[in-house]
């Protein structure tokens, strides 16, 4: 048996919620199963399970299930609280076929709340693995149980009626595109119900609320209690009759009643005692706000909510808030009480969302919920999205995240809220100091910034780069309509530095200040003063009246050439009112604009602020460049959402069967893994139509010769390259080993020897190769994160791919559109557009490639790293004349796969 198939336990969750253990059975489940079978189903459960057969059925059906293992059977248990509640079993029935015979059982009183559901998607997946292709099941037509489930799941079921009986047929198809939304939209809907506890409790204990005043579970009892928590509130302290004059229970079990959500405040020791004790008593939810756990403590208090079916945020949380008027929980110990409002706020360190919530508070923006995450041992910012998404309440998700847990699981869900509500957060760990921090501060380790950013992007998130940013940013999305997707700002001032200043910084941050169009210049100069400047940007001067300004406003906020404005106001003393009368200009305005208007009011106090407009709020900045920057993020949120959301991309090839052949007959060769050889890379390669050029790799002096010759009338020019191949090499030019424009016999041959006279016995032969028509050379790539799984990587590429550091990536699968957006976030964009002359870069063949990349990657899990570099995009088309290929040992990691958060070092199932 592999090692992969220990019978480790994942959780996950069932359709209200709760928590469920699955793992592989083994003998010391035989009686369980049989207890199942023989008192957990009613006498029609047997019948169908058993299709009456004979009395003996359950115990011959728990002894094959439970015997040692066999490669040829599958089966899986779910667990709730240690006691078995279904049973989903496979077994190979047809090997050519890859037909595998599927049984189920559910305990009656677990029936209708998905355990089949989920076992039969963890069955599926394990069935994957061993090459089985279709689940079979001779099923009895009344059994309608069983089809409403194969239904369900999302993938095709084809059935064949024999007397009475429904023979079913599903084939596993991983990818298929209705099964992954199935099984997400399942996952989704769990994971909500599960939080219910935690962001909407009817009653809530506070464990550890000491005495002592000041203590953390002192002052959160006492927030809770002052903000008026609409239901009861308990204090839990087994030392101390009252706590802050209120009575304290001695335990959680000895409360009136059951809390949905306790939060412990007690000291690193008690809190696993603390949450068994809680999760015996049925709580659904904790916060632990204790910091310091051991690792040991860390994993008891994780197994605690696991088995009792609590959801968890902490440890090292600073709390969590809700201002639902049906709610009004404030169970934080940071500084002020949140203002009721619409926007949510996750973080990671308490320390950054005291920061927030404060400048939040400057600006007067209330939030719906504030959740301090803390070390994320099982909520996430993934859940919380999930659950703001469906609250009715939320239009804006702020986050501070240091590491992500499940990335790609978070990137698609991000993807999916990010249409609706605006996600800002701060890209925090962005250098490897600021990753050092990161890392030794919270338990999850900072994930590296090229993914990061591939990541934010991909996924429609604003990432900022400071939590000032953050709430600059905000205040605009906040208050004012998206921008045009093009960025054209015009830029009006007062006073004609300042507009210069911050037509620069629009630049700097990206957007576009263009010269104005004639008949809006005209327009301009007609309702301002003689001296105004009416390019852009545009120089009221000082002289303006109110009216003047408010005139010139609404001119360019109603052009089509406009697509954002930005205001800088100094006070003038002309007028009345001299701090107050440029400013009512740009109050004043109609009910409606169509573009978004910051302000730049230089002398105001706070960095950022929000302005009572006519039309709703403005807001207003200190300095040009916050402006800037919360400009730039909202284009790029408008640019986002003019993008389809597109199907994943397809390659024109893709033979999964002969690569997985590859990568199990290299595996077998080399368990540890390691690099292609020239021939196996250009197979695997050409299974997803990956276009190396013609590779021969020959050993001898004849054999090198006679390839030259037959490859030199496909050469540029007549031209053949050689290459001295030694195993397992990674730098060629580097090491002198590869020499191009070779013609004659005799230019191989010298070649030859001189490789030879400088390798070696290193040298196994040599690869020959037609020279490629010159052309731009990039590099295209996947790696496979560990965190991140696999990314796809466009670059310039070349020799000197290294020193330029030109490189893109993006989370693989890409969808058609990232094919798109990838090439042109190059520095070298323009190149790949055809500029100096050359002709542009075949779009589609790139596409191609990419599209190949992306799917190789998802097909081998195996797939340490690929790269094609260089890929040569010329005249020709695109060749690739050089690539690498490097396998590791491992199982799938399948990120469709619901599960819950596991203790870190426990292997994947
Ligand atoms: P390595 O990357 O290991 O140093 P490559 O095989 O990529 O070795 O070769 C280095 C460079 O030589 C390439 O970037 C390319 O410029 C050139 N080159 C290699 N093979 C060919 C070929 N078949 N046709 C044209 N140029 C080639
Ligand atoms: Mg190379």
């Amino acid at each position: 048996m592999p090692a992969t198939e220990r019978p480790t336990t994942v959780e996950a969750l069932l359709a209200d919620g709760t928590t469920a253990a699955i793992r592989r059975l083994g003998p010391a489940d035989r009686d369980a199963v049989f207890g199942l079978y023989t008192t957990h189903l009613s006498a029609d459960s047997l019948r169908l399970r058993f299709f009456g057969a004979s009395r003996r059925a359950p115990a011959l059906a728990a002894d094959r299930l439970c015997a040692p293992p066999r490669p040829d059977l599958i089966g899986l248990g779910a667990w709730v609280d240690g006691e078995l509640v279904g049973e989903a079993d496979c077994e190979l029935v047809d090997p050519a076929a890859g037909d595998a015979e599927l049984a189920l059982a559910v305990a009656d009183a677990w029936q209708h709340r998905g355990v089949a559901t989920l076992l039969i998607e963890h069955l599926a997946h394990a069935a994957r693995d061993r090459g089985i292709a279709a689940l079979v099941a001779d099923t009895l037509a009344e059994n309608r149980a069983v089809h409403q489930v194969l239904t369900d799941l999302g993938l095709p079921v084809h059935r064949r009626f024999r007397q009475g009986e429904v023979l079913v047929r599903v084939p596993l198809d991983e990818n298929d595109p209705h099964y992954r939304d199935a099984v997400e939209t399942r996952g989704r809907a769990a994971g909500i119900a599960s939080l219910a506890a935690l962001l909407r409790p009817r009653a809530v204990a506070v464990v550890g609320a000491s005495r002592r005043p000041g203590s953390v579970g002192q002052a959160v009892l006492r927030k809770i209690r002052q903000n008026g928590f609409t239901g009861p509130v308990w204090a839990v302290n087994p030392h101390a009759a009252t706590v802050a004059g209120e009575p304290a229970h001695a335990s959680v079990a000895a409360l009136p009643g059951v809390p949905d959500l306790a939060v412990l405040a007690v000291p690193p020791a008690a809190v696993p005692g603390a949450a068994e004790e809680c999760g015996l008593a049925g709580v659904r939810a904790l916060v632990v706000l204790t910091s310091g756990l051991t690792a040991d403590q860390g994993r008891r208090l994780l197994h605690a909510c696991r088995r009792h079916s609590m959801r968890m945020v902490g440890p090292n949380s600073l709390g969590i808030a809700h201002t639902d008027p049906a709610v009004r929980l404030d169970a934080e110990f940071g500084g002020a009480h949140p203002l009721p409002g619409t926007a949510a706020v996750a973080v990671q360190s308490g320390g950054v969302g005291i920061a927030l919530m404060e400048r939040l508070a400057w600006l007067g923006t209330g939030v719906s919920a504030f959740v301090s995450l803390g070390d994320k041992y099982d909520v996430s910012g993934n859940d919380l999205l999930q659950w703001w998404e469906a609250d009715g309440r939320t239009d804006l998700v702020l986050l501070h995240l240091e590491s992500f847990g499940n990335p790609r699981a978070f990137a698609r869900t991000a993807r999916r809220v990010t249409r609706t509500i605006p996600v800002l957060t701060v890209d925090a760990g962005r250098s490897a100091a600021g990753r050092r921090g990161a890392a030794s501060h919270t338990a999850a380790a900072a994930t590296p910034t090229v993914t990061r950013q591939a990541l934010f992007r991909q996924a429609g998130i604003t990432a900022t780069r400071s939590i000032a940013e953050l709430v600059d940013t905000a205040a605009l999305l906040r208050a004012q309509p998206l921008p045009g997707a093009r960025g054209s700002v015009a830029v009006v001032s007062n006073a004609g530095g300042i507009g210069i200043l911050a037509a620069d910084a629009c630049t700097e941050a990206g957007l576009h200040v263009p010269a104005l169009p004639d008949d809006l210049a005209r327009a301009l100069r007609e309702v301002l003063p003689a001296a105004a400047a009416t390019a852009n940007p545009v120089d009221t001067t000082a002289a303006a009246t109110p009216a003047e300004l408010r005139a010139c406003i609404d001119l360019l906020a109603d052009h089509p050439a406009v697509d954002a404005l930005l205001v800088c106001l100094v006070p003038t003393a002309l007028v009345d009112r001299p701090d107050r009368a440029p400013l009512q200009a740009l109050v004043d305005g109609p009910a409606h604009r169509r573009v978004p208007i910051a302000a730049v009011l230089l002398d105001q106090e706070t960095p950022v602020r929000h302005l009572a407009a006519h039309h709703g709020l403005l807001p207003s900045y200190a300095d040009p460049a916050a402006a800037a920057h919360a400009l730039a993020h909202a284009v790029d949120r408008a640019r986002h959402l003019a993008r389809p959301d597109t199907p994943v991309a397809v390659p024109a090839t893709a033979d999964t069967g002969t690569a997985r052949g590859l990568v199990d007959a290299f595996l077998a060769e080399r368990p540890d893994g390691g690099w292609l050889d020239p021939a196996r890379t250009a197979d695997l390669l050409g299974c997803y139509g990956l276009p190396l050029t013609t590779t021969l790799w020959e050993r001898d002096e004849p054999g090198i010769l006679a390839a030259a010759r037959t490859l030199c009338g496909t050469g540029h020019d007549g031209q053949v390259v050689l290459k001295a191949y030694w195993p397992d090499q990674v730098h060629k030019s580097a090491a002198g080993a590869v020499r191009t424009g070779l013609r004659t016999d005799d230019d191989v041959r010298d070649a030859l020897h001189d490789l030879r006279g400088r390798l070696g016995d290193r040298m196994a032969g040599a690869v020959v190769q037609p020279m490629a028509a010159p052309g731009l050379e990039l590099l295209a790539g996947v790696v496979q994160d560990e965190v991140f799984g696999p990314l796809v990587v466009l670059g310039l590429g070349g020799t000197a791919t290294e020193a330029l550091d030109d490189r893109c990536a993006r989370l693989a699968p890409l969808t058609e559109l990232d094919h798109d957006y990838l090439p042109a976030e190059l520095r070298a964009a323009p190149l790949l557009r055809g500029a100096a002359g050359d002709p542009p870069v075949d779009r589609g063949a790139l596409h191609q490639v990419l599209a190949g990349l992306s799917r190789l990657a998802l097909d081998l899990p195996q797939l340490a790293e690929a790269e094609l570099n260089p890929l040569i995009a010329g005249r020709g088309g695109r060749t690739a004349v050089d690539a690498r290929v490097r396998l590791e040992p491992r199982t799938a990691f399948d990120p469709h796969l619901r599960q819950l958060r596991r203790w870190p070092g426990t292997d994947a199932p």
